[in-house]
């Protein structure tokens, strides 16, 4: 079977350095490095192409962070009212 070479494709924050294996499913893997510095790690070669695999995972977390900011500070809020509520 012969596979597509992915090397130094770029996929959003990901670049393809090299080939890794066929699976036991028969699906390419590629190890990639992200551009946020972290270790190389293998990704499935149809996540890349499919957007399924964008970063090492900081790009969620960052995403995370920034929706997560207003909504962290809204539940302390309620929290603190609800625990005045009910103490006394
Ligand atoms: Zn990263």
């Amino acid at each position: 079977m012969e596979v597509k070479t992915e090397i130094g494709n770029v996929y959003e924050r990901l670049t393809v350095i090299e080939f890794s294996c066929i699976d036991e499913r028969r699906h390419a893997r590629w190890m990639v490095a992200c551009s946020c510095g972290s270790q190389t790690f293998e990704v499935l070669g149809y996540n890349l192409r499919r957007g399924r695999t964008r970063s090492c995972g900081c790009l969620q977390i960052e995403a995370a962070a920034k929706m997560g900011r207003n909504n962290r500070h809204a539940a302390r809020t309620n929290y603190k009212e609800n625990q005045n509520g009910k103490a006394s």
